[in-house]
């Protein structure tokens, strides 16, 4: 397959507001090819002006929900150089969530060049800011004009840019999180392990209740017991205790982040004592209350490493920080993105250099 370009080719004035928001512009062209059951699969893969869909009301992707997505990002470094941080990890993910709701694979190879024409052709709509990036979104939606509970036979695959600053609004700040048990985001055996747009709609009103408290974001807890700690909205939890850091084990109701994956290899390397395995909420609090809870942070390609800065639950408030992030999340959030924006030799090979 070889990808056309349906470009204007006037060069368009990039216009970065100076308070970079998350999520809120694009850059202006877009990958998009579709898959058709009956022609063979994937085709016609085009490079096209940012513009609105045309879909039938009845499309599947909107009753039914199979829909999918990523999120990574590219970096410009000082030098000029830009770089996607681990893509085919995503791409991999992607993959994974779309078999588990019966979607077409797509080729990882393709669309990783496809990806990287998309953004070099962007490239001077990615900001260079610290903690400014390019956020890339592909996106796997159902088109069949259906209204029958079936895997769909026609599929739209997308990638959109979006030139991002900071994902919470505290910016580097530490958040607040609010753990709770009255909703529960997924179980084993579900879609927790996907990234699937419905798992974000079912986590919503715990988010608006957290935020109407004053949390920033919803810790959950696992769907059985209501006991062990598992994840944040968009982030994975660490635990650093004063003789371990712990994160909740891939156990299938959990999404397996890039990013965690990433701090457990750095955590290994330094020498800690990093554990993948359960750990009680109330275990959290108990070791607050004797002194050796150390510190806790959320890991995320958003936010790459939030420092959480008190922890709820029921009404008990944990607090671990104010202004000044966690030692190690900060030493951490420093190490990756210093590889990143190139700042430090890429010892992993994370980096996909783009051009
Ligand atoms: C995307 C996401 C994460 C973080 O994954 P990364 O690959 O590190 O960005 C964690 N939890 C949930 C629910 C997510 O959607």
């Amino acid at each position: 397959m070889n990808i056309t370009y349906e470009i204007k080719d006037e060069k368009r004035k990039v216009e970065l507001p100076e308070n970079l928001v998350f999520g809120r512009i694009f850059t202006p062209h877009i990958f998009e090819m579709d898959y058709d059951e009956a022609l063979g699969g994937w085709h016609s893969p085009r490079i096209k002006e940012f513009e609105n869909l045309s879909l039938s009301p009845a499309a599947m992707v909107l009753h039914y929900g199979q829909a999918i997505f990523e999120g990574l990002k590219a970096y410009k470094q000082e030098d000029g150089k830009v770089v996607i941080f681990r893509p085919r990890k995503n791409l991999e993910r992607m993959n994974n969530s779309a078999t588990r709701l019966c979607m077409p694979n797509i080729d990882e190879d393709f669309v990783l060049n496809a990806m990287k024409e998309l953004v070099k052709l962007d490239k001077d709509w990615i900001p260079t800011k610290q903690g400014h990036a390019l956020y890339i979104r592909p996106l796997m939606i159902a088109t069949d004009p259906v209204l029958g509970v079936r895997p769909a036979d026609n599929y739209k695959f997308l990638i959109m840019l979006s030139p991002v600053g900071p994902y919470y609004p505290e910016g580097f700040k530490p958040v607040p999180i609010m753990a709770t048990d009255k909703y529960v985001r997924s179980v084993r055996k579900g879609v927790g392990d996907c990234k699937v747009a419905g798992n974000y709609a079912g986590s919503l009103a715990a988010q608006k209740e957290a935020i109407a408290e004053g949390y920033t974001q919803v810790l959950w807890l696992d769907a059985i017991e209501q006991k062990y700690i598992e994840e944040v909205g968009t982030m994975n939890i660490f635990v650093r205790f004063k003789d371990e850091v712990a994160t909740p084990p891939l156990q299938g109701s959990i999404l397996p982040g890039i990013t965690r994956l990433s701090v457990i290899q750095i955590l290994k390397d330094w020498g800690y004592n990093i554990k993948e395995r359960l750990i009680p909420i109330q275990e959290v609090i108990d070791r607050y209350n004797d002194g050796s809870l150390l510190e806790v942070f959320g890991a995320g390609t958003a936010a790459v490493i939030s420092s959480v800065s008190k922890l709820k639950y029921h009404d008990t408030v944990l607090k671990l920080t104010e202004e000044e992030p966690g030692e190690l999340g900060a030493k951490l959030f420093k190490e990756i993105t210093d590889i990143q924006y190139g700042r430090i030799s890429d010892r992993y090979n994370w980096l996909e250099t783009v051009d």
